[in-house]
């Protein structure tokens, strides 16, 4: 990927905002300039490399979290923004620990598996059960709790995009716990992964009990759903030290350039700070934060300063808990009614394609 690929979408957002002026032609010059500057700007391109690089995951609760917190708001400072701030926002802490799985017949193999976040452990010996394999609620269903008691569902739901896949994964433990499941193992939820399992959350229904779940790689779960369909007996093996911990402090970055003409009205711009532990959080969401805090920055640099308040904020726990969206409304009291707009960028650093717009009271 092209580094200034990352970055050409910062200066349209402020040409999106401008197209509601009656006329854009007074913009031109200064929208040039801007784009000009993004294209050749290197600046995002080391603010990601810095989050990835130096300060890697930043899952809710660790301390690399709280150092990119420390850090973002020190360069936002460093870089002339002002009213930087960093509100406090308790996160939740869910905390990994060593895992596995395995298929322990009709053959011995190691499964690629990721615990999804917020799933409780197993206990210490692990799980071990004989599988039942379904495509779907439906068939989960059909099955009954006389099929399903005491043993481990795997999902291998096809991929329908995500928004329809997504459910497995965060409904699919208590479905089948509903059930009398031990466990569950949920095909990752990509149309593609070369055996690598995806993470992401789950969450728990109040009326179920909570059962471990993990993701395991497209092709694991295929196998096991092949050899499932044969009528053989398949039995897996799921160990994983998952838990929650006592919530910690963690915070918001805010930075700013105040508006010349209206700086009571605010433009926020953002991305999230917190990643899941797996990974560096590159795309998700290490380029947002990135790019939305380069394009305000590259506004100062030019000297240029909006007519309204130009906000940049790097919301916390967004991935396990939303808190740092939560925190940031709480935060922003009255003053959210003189938001003109809100803008984020949380869907990786790939070539831009366009945008996602929802007006409020538009039907
Ligand atoms: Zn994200």
């Amino acid at each position: 990927m092209q580094r200034r690929d990352l970055f050409r979408g910062a200066p349209l957002l402020l040409m999106a905002r401008r197209a509601r002026a009656s006329s854009l032609s007074g913009y031109e010059q200064t929208a040039r300039r801007i784009i000009d500057a993004a294209l050749t700007d290197s600046g995002g391109w080391a603010k990601l490399e810095y989050f990835c690089d130096r300060i890697g995951h930043r899952l809710s609760g660790s301390k690399a979290l709280e150092r990119a917190v420390e850090w973002a708001a020190g360069e936002m400072r460093r870089e002339g923004l002002e009213n930087v701030v960093t509100p406090a926002v308790q996160v939740p802490v869910w905390v990994r620990g060593a895992e596995s799985a395995w298929m322990m017949e009709p053959r011995e193999a190691r499964l690629a598996m990721l615990g999804l976040g917020g799933s409780v452990g197993t206990p210490a010996e692990g799980i071990t059960a004989e599988a039942v394999c379904v495509e779907n609620f439906e068939e989960l269903e059909k099955l009954g709790a006389d099929r399903v008691r005491g043993r481990v569902v795997v999902f291998n739901q096809p991929w329908r995009g995500y928004r329809d896949t997504v459910a497995y994964r965060s409904q699919g433990a208590s479905r089948a716990a509903r059930l009398g499941a031990r466990a569950v193992l949920v095909r990752s939820v990509t149309p593609a992964g070369l055996r690598t399992p995806h993470t992401g959350a789950l969450n728990y229904s109040a009326d179920a009990p909570k059962i471990p779940a993990a993701a395991i790689s497209i092709e694991d779960a295929m196998m096991i759903d092949r050899l499932c369909r044969q009528g053989l007996r398949v039995v897996v093996k799921l160990q994983m030290e998952a838990r929650t911990l006592e919530e910690a402090a963690s915070a918001n970055v805010i930075g700013e350039i105040a508006g010349r003409e209206k700086p009571e009205e605010i433009v926020v711009m953002g991305g999230h700070i917190d990643s899941w532990d797996v990974g560096q959080g590159a795309h998700d969401d290490a380029s947002g934060c990135a790019a939305a805090w380069q394009a305000v920055q590259i506004v100062k640099s030019l000297g240029l300063r909006p007519r309204r308040t130009l906000r940049v904020c790097l919301w916390t726990n967004e991935e396990n808990g939303l808190r740092g969206g939560r925190a940031y409304r709480e935060w922003a009291g009255d003053s959210v009614r003189r938001h003109v707009a809100a803008i984020e960028m949380d869907g990786g650093a790939e070539k831009l394609r366009g945008f996602g717009l929802t007006i409020q009271g538009a039907s």
